[in-house]
């Protein structure tokens, strides 16, 4: 574990147990995945750059002042990667306010985290139940950035859900619209049309920057109604990357649709950089191959 600027055992990865962060909530974080592919068994970060410019704007969103530069807390990740010799994972960075009770404590210090996990892919497809709790209001915290408190929404809302049977929970906005899942985008396919729903009211994800990269969909209010006259939905983000919805409610929606093959291939293809898309270039940071891959070369395994 990566914590304030070194790798420490868990003798060393302690926190106070009257963090501000924990007890009102404010610590920011990332979910961020790293892929190797066998074409080339070299591991790549995913969109790095632009997770860690979202965590730090999270963390300036709650006036922490992070004593890490953006490159810092990059290479921070890269190593953390390297030192956890997984061929792929999912890396959990965060930001949090160390010891202080009272809301407005003032100068707490500011610790730094980054974890590599493994994450394996996801199920196939995944069913929804739409959720009685609605997404957070817009004006009721800054909804954009990533902080841990917005996912009491999230929990309670998948929670339920859960208890329905489904997945996970669809959650409607403030006006009644469709907004996102408990962790992840919606989109929507109707005839030709790929649509999803505006930036406004939601937590508008990196996977679903990178869907919107492809071109050919619309941003705009989706009714509940219109969500159920569709044909097909698929869901995006980090941890559950692409991933087509079977069911909301008791609407049966087509998983193999050809539009939603066509975005899983599009993001694959971005991830694995054999489709050259030229805002991609950024989009991943490259390692040497695990010490697996290394061995396969070899000749070793
Ligand atoms: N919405 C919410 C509420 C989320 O927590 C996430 C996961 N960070 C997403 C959408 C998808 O974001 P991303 O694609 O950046 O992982």
């Amino acid at each position: 574990m990566w914590f304030d600027g070194k790798f420490v055992g868990d003798a060393e990865s302690h926190m106070s147990l009257l963090s501000h962060s924990l007890h009102y909530g404010g610590a920011v974080y990332e979910g961020i995945r790293f892929y190797e592919f066998p074409h080339n068994f070299w591991r790549s970060v995913f969109r790095l750059q632009d997770h860690i410019d979202r965590l730090l704007a999270s963390a300036q969103a709650m006036d922490m002042e992070v004593p890490y530069r953006a490159e810092e807390l990059c290479e921070a990740v890269l190593e953390s990667v390297r030192a956890s010799n997984l061929q792929a994972g999912y890396i959990r960075p965060a930001i949090f306010r160390g010891e202080g009770i009272g809301l407005m404590s003032p100068g707490i210090v500011v610790h730094a985290m980054i974890a590599v996990l493994e994450l394996p892919h996801g199920p196939k497809s995944i069913n929804l139940a739409t959720s009685k709790m609605i997404r957070l209001h817009p004006h009721s915290s800054d909804i954009k950035a990533k902080v841990a408190g917005h996912y009491v929404n999230s929990y309670l809302a998948a929670a339920a859900a859960k208890k329905l049977g489904a997945d996970d929970a669809l959650l409607l906005d403030y006006e009644g619209n469709v907004a996102e899942t408990s962790v992840a985008n919606v989109f929507f396919v109707k005839g030709e049309k790929i649509f999803t729903p505006k930036a406004d009211n939601i937590f508008p994800g990196i996977t679903r920057d990178t869907i919107l990269s492809f071109g050919n969909y619309e941003e705009r209010n989706v009714s509940l109604e219109e969500a159920k006259d569709a044909e097909a939905m698929f869901v995006t983000g980090t941890a559950c990357e692409v991933l087509p919805v079977a069911r909301l409610d008791d609407k049966v929606f087509d998983t193999e649709h050809r539009f939603v093959q066509r975005m899983r291939s599009y993001f694959w293809g971005v991830v694995d950089s054999s489709i050259p898309v030229s805002k991609a270039k950024s989009w991943l940071d490259t390692l040497e191959p695990s010490t697996w891959a290394s061995r396969l070369m070899k000749g070793e395994e």
